[in-house]
């Protein structure tokens, strides 16, 4: 007796370079799938007609900045107005205005603040979204951060997956080598002490953190039983890639500045490559990841929001999967593979982003002609229903 058998649908199960073959039906059992083609009389709990629609695995959202307090609406103003990145820091702007909302914020306001832009990912069909801290710098705040994290986990209908984002800024005044240490010594302990977090990250980059000090925290979060994952070359290259990839992180995220010997130690590490199209459609950059060599070295590409205040404020994981197909060049399977099984890849799970026998029952039915539709139309597409483990959502 299965709980739930979805039929008359076309259910596409896995994405990946190709075409996906789709299912007629789909049998859930509890909250995972027990079995695709299953007949659609077999007894059952409870059975859904789609209609002939199509059913997808809920997006992983593996990428996102969204436990933030205020905005940064001037900022974008100013970059309108010819303003670069480098300016609007100059005048106390980008990452530590954050910072400072944050730092007014209670814990309860970061929650009140953070969940109508959960709400929105799920809206368009998020099942899982991982939500980064990196926004308190003091030990005080990081854990204020994810302790709001922890608690947007339980709004129900959604996975929320933890980073501890240890180093993304440097508190004002505080010289690196000191602020590292406190990172190392007293914040990485508090976090995992609380099991605050799930990994830990790190934005290695000119104007942020170099390569040691990367290193310096992930040999420490290994110690202490986290997966590690990193910002890297973004806006140049800095061997973070190449030097993440051989410690052996989940994943490396954004890559526009990356080379052919740091794809290819992505490439021999299985790490994956986290591409974020919001970015650089709100930054305007021109440099693009090199997707095509990716492709040829068969590093799974996943997707992202990367929403966040300054750089992407983006709660629209159905306009990523448009971005990465018209600025990037990925095929429809590979964009909604980027949003599934790879997304989940990078948060090193494999029973989410797929409808495989054995997966969480978390997906989404849509009246669309095919999965190719999400990068063919911009805006006016919500799913019909989302289910998270097999209840609707
Ligand atoms: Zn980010």
């Amino acid at each position: 007796m299965y709980d739930l058998i979805v039929h008359n649908a076309h259910v596409y199960p896995d994405f990946r370079t190709g075409t996906p073959a789709p299912a007629a039906s789909m049998a859930i059992t509890g909250g995972r799938v027990s079995e695709l083609g299953v007949a659609a009389d077999a007894p059952a709990r409870e059975r859904l007609d789609a209609d002939g629609a199509i059913v997808l695995p809920g997006f992983v959202d593996c990428h996102t900045h969204l436990c933030f307090a205020g905005n940064r609406m001037d900022e974008h103003a100013a970059r309108l107005a010819g303003a670069s990145y480098a300016d609007i820091a100059a005048k106390g702007g980008g990452i530590r205005a954050t910072v400072r909302a944050v730092d007014q914020a209670t814990e309860q306001q970061l929650v009140d603040q953070s969940l109508p832009r959960l709400q929105a990912l799920m809206r368009e069909g998020a099942t899982t979204v991982e939500i980064k801290s990196g926004y308190g710098l003091s030990v005080a705040n990081e854990l204020k951060q994810l302790r709001a994290i922890r608690r947007l986990g339980e709004t129900g209908g959604v996975r929320v997956t933890p980073t501890f984002l240890a180093l993304h800024a440097l508190p004002e005044g505080v010289p690196a080598e000191k602020y590292v240490r406190q990172v190392i010594e007293e914040t990485l302990p508090a976090v995992a002490r609380e099991s605050l977090a799930d990994s830990v990250d790190v934005f290695c980059e000119h104007i942020a953190f170099g390569v040691a000090d990367m290193l310096a925290v992930f040999e420490r979060a290994r110690e202490l039983g986290l997966a590690c994952r990193a910002h890297t070359d973004q806006l140049s290259n800095l061997g973070g890639t190449r030097a993440a990839a051989e410690f052996g992180v989940l994943s490396c995220d954004h890559l526009e500045y990356i080379r052919t010997e740091d794809i290819a130690a992505m490439a021999a590490n299985g790490t994956v490559a986290v591409l974020l199209p919001g970015a650089y459609y709100c930054l305007r950059e021109s440099q693009q990841p090199p997707v095509s060599e990716l492709r040829e070295a068969g590093v799974p590409m996943a997707l992202a929001t990367d929403l966040n205040p300054g750089t992407s404020p983006v709660a629209s994981p159905l306009a990523i999967l448009h971005l990465a197909s018209t600025l990037f060049g990925l095929h429809a399977d590979e964009a909604v593979a980027g949003l599934t099984r790879h997304g989940a890849h990078a948060l090193g799970r494999d029973d989410l982003g797929t409808l495989n026998p054995g997966a969480r029952a978390d997906f989404t039915i849509w009246d669309v002609a095919g999965p190719e539709f999400f990068t063919y139309q911009l805006g006016g597409i919500r799913p019909r229903n989302v289910y998270f483990e097999g209840t609707p959502a």
